[in-house]
């Protein structure tokens, strides 16, 4: 149900209460005329048109404008839906008047979906005509927040969306800039509402419960309140608490849960000057305990926007964090409505010294821009200069179909695409901005107009991430690498496994088979099998002997026997490699990257389908794999693989400077067979007139024989330099 329509008489008893000189038989002029003009027009809800008016005039009743934007108010849709003429408003209600009604009206005629208009010119008209007068803006923004208020009358969806994306896409940055806090805040309700109901309820409900859990915000204010008295400085307390849409954004953007929140409630302090507002904060961090870092002067420093106050945050008298904001009233004034408050300051009050200097810096930015714009006649210079700083914190770019969208400063044509929609922002291949193609990494700019290219076959690139800035972007490439990673883990998993059967000879196993086995090697599922198959945390072999007991012994020595000739590429076999920490039936070989010989200190790696590989403990290579510690084995060598009858050899490789003369070589090779060692490859990487380097692959038995076979080569007059290739 619908909220009974405001009357005439209580609109003219609000303004009466904050204007007592105000023009009555005016605002009364202005209602007959509106009642007249819009005659038996019925909004979507079935009420009188005239409703419509009478709630906007009333909402600039709340934000004490002056007699001329409350008429306004009332007359704003004149123009616009009825035969009411501007020479009939001029003559009947004078310039001011006329003129405010025809910017409204102005304004409301930039249709942001216009597929016909010129982009450059749309925004043109939207900076002109609510830079010309701000009260313009105000009377829209008034206008706008009544529609929002009503548009569940609106019945179809898609339009309530459009409506619902439009006000967040243009209208709240638009109430944000100008410091109306309190009507923004609604106004992302409203939207986040019509956008996303299911959302919208499940956040509602969850702070109604949270309100209702233990009275805590009015223990808090009461305790706030009993220790302000003791320091006898006179203040009202109040516990505000976030909006639904504010709550949605801060669990989305620092991805908390509800019961994650600390600052569901904003307590405030208003006190009587700016003196009391630092002796209530000496006074919060003495009697609460402060949390460091939080503690921001907009007093001495203010928002762009004039915002001041004083926030902190403290450990609260229950062992709750709590935010606590402490501002003047005045401040609390211009906080809640900004540019209305100022406005109304300006001509309803006297103005003090401290006022003037306070005017001069708060909206500065708005006055300069219309300083800047006035006499501009030009399009393209004005739309050039209205580029400007008027939007600081959003981007306003054009669909090719002149749909205008705001992005966070900074934003890219994939953030463009992705805010369009993730499939759009996923297949996105190149982009044209106002024409050209430019890189998908480009900054957009005011009033640039994106066309996104797709394609099938394009998916997104890790490297995307780097440079995007929406969370829905971010998110969306997330999600999808996410699923890519998966799926190649599910193939490789499922073609290692293939590989080693044909390869050992045994049946490719069915999913039924597998299902046996997920259980035994503890995973949740077949999926969860392969991926781990992939991931080099189970092998096959550990598959073969649960699905294939009988086959154990013989089939067990010659799987290790194939698996380490595959994959060590040197004639070691693991009943020759004395290695203790590994579980029997797993292959083992020996790295080449840094082939470690007996004695060094080693490590194993569990490797993708290969089994084990071991490392020298300081091998270079392992640095790659420092955030991956699971697939790290402890290990070392056993007593026999210590001593000279070992069996085994391993293989070490070295590099030496050799002088170029005739003989070297046999020098060298005759050296190592007398230190009872083999080369088994050789290769020169390096070679000058006089000089050149040799790449050596010796096998050994261990450490000591190595360093044995090293000294022996320093040794030779034809050799510069000996050094082990390790890592
Ligand atoms: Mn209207």
């Amino acid at each position: 149900m619908l909220a009974l329509m405001i009357r005439q008489y209580e609109l003219i008893d609000k303004v009466l209460k904050y204007n007592p000189k105000a023009d009555v038989a005016l605002l009364n002029r202005a209602y007959v005329f509106s009642m007249k003009a819009h005659g038996n027009q019925k909004r979507a809800s079935g009420q009188p048109y005239l409703a419509h008016p009478l709630e906007v005039a009333a909402i600039l009743a709340d934000m004490k404008l002056d007699e001329a934007s409350i008429a306004t108010g009332l007359l704003h849709d004149t123009l616009e839906d009825t035969l009411a003429s501007y020479e009939e408003l001029e003559n009947l209600f004078g310039e001011d008047i006329a003129s405010l009604t025809e910017g409204v009206t102005k304004l409301s005629r930039i249709e942001f979906n216009d597929k016909a208009t010129a982009q450059a010119e749309n925004f043109r008209k939207l900076l002109l005509a609510m830079s010309q007068d701000i009260r313009v803006l105000l009377i829209k923004l008034a206008d706008r927040l009544h529609n929002m208020r009503t548009l569940e009358y609106v019945s179809k969806v898609e339009k309530r969306k459009r409506i619902a994306k439009e006000t967040m896409d243009i209208f709240v940055p638009l109430a944000d800039r100008i410091g109306l806090y309190g009507l923004k805040s609604e106004l992302e309700d409203l939207s986040f509402q019509s956008i996303d109901l299911l959302e919208y309820e499940k956040i509602e409900a969850r702070m109604a419960e949270w309100r209702a859990q233990d009275n805590l915000v009015n223990r808090v204010m009461d305790s706030l309140k009993e220790e302000l008295a003791k320091a006898e400085i006179e203040a009202s307390v109040t516990g505000r608490e976030k909006t639904i849409y504010s709550v949605h954004r801060k669990m989305q953007r620092k991805n908390l849960t509800f019961d994650q929140l600390t600052d569901i409630v904003a307590y405030r302090i208003i006190v009587k000057n700016k003196r009391d507002c630092y002796a209530v904060l000496g006074l919060m961090h003495d009697v609460f305990r402060a949390i460091p870092g939080r503690f921001k002067d907009y007093i001495s420093a203010p928002k762009p926007n004039g915002y001041q106050s004083l926030h902190t945050s403290v450990i609260g008298p229950f062992g709750n964090r709590m935010e606590v904001q402490i501002r003047t009233e005045e401040m609390h004034a211009i906080a809640e409505s900004g540019v209305a408050a100022h406005w109304l300051y300006k001509e309803n009050r006297v103005e003090t010294q401290e006022s003037e200097s306070h005017e001069g810096s708060q909206y500065k930015w708005l006055r300069q821009l219309m300083e800047h714009l006035q006499g501009l006649d030009d399009p393209q210079e004005f739309y050039e200069n209205a580029k400007l700083e008027l939007f600081s914190e959003n981007v306003f770019v054009f669909t090719p179909q002149g749909d205008l969208l705001a992005l966070p400063q900074g934003a890219t044509p994939l953030d463009f695409a992705y805010h369009i929609h993730s499939d759009i922002g996923n297949r996105c291949q190149a982009v044209r901005v106002n024409g050209r193609v430019l890189p998908l990494r480009s900054r957009l700019e005011n009033g640039d107009t994106i066309e996104i290219i797709t394609s099938k076959g394009q998916k997104p690139n890790p490297g995307w991430k780097e440079f995007v800035v929406t969370a829905k972007a971010k998110t969306a490439i997330n999600r999808f690498i996410r699923s890519q990673e998966r799926e190649a883990q599910l193939r490789l998993g499922r073609e290692i496994l293939e590989k080693t059967s044909r390869r050992d000879g045994y049946p490719i196993a069915t999913d039924k088979e597998l299902s046996k086995v997920v259980e035994p090697l503890k995973q949740d599922d077949i999926e969860g099998l392969f991926v781990a198959l992939a991931q080099g945390r189970a092998f096959p072999r550990q598959i073969f002997d649960i699905l294939y007991p009988e086959q154990e012994k013989t089939q067990v020595e010659q799987e290790e026997d194939k698996l380490n000739n595959l994959h060590s590429g040197t004639k070691n076999t693991d009943t020759a490699i004395g290695i203790e920490g590994v579980v029997q039936g797993m292959a083992i070989h020996m790295a080449k990257c840094c082939n470690p010989l007996p004695g060094e200190p080693i490590v194993g790696i569990i490797t993708t389908g290969k089994g084990i590989s071991i490392h020298q403990r300081d091998c270079r290579n392992l640095d790659a794999l420092s955030d991956q510690p699971d697939r790290f084995l402890s290990v070392r060598w056993n007593d026999e693989s210590q001593t000279e009858e070992g069996a085994a050899v391993y293989t070490a490789r070295l590099r030496m400077n050799l002088h170029h003369q005739p003989g070297t070589l046999s020098n060298v090779t005759t050296a190592v067979f007398n230190a009872d060692a083999n080369i088994t490859d050789l290769h020169v990487e390096n070679r000058s007139t006089d000089m050149y380097t040799l790449r050596c692959d010796v096998d050994v038995k261990n450490r000591e024989h190595l360093e044995h076979v090293i000294v022996v080569l320093q040794n030779l007059s034809v050799v510069n330099s000996v050094d082990r290739v390790s890592g």
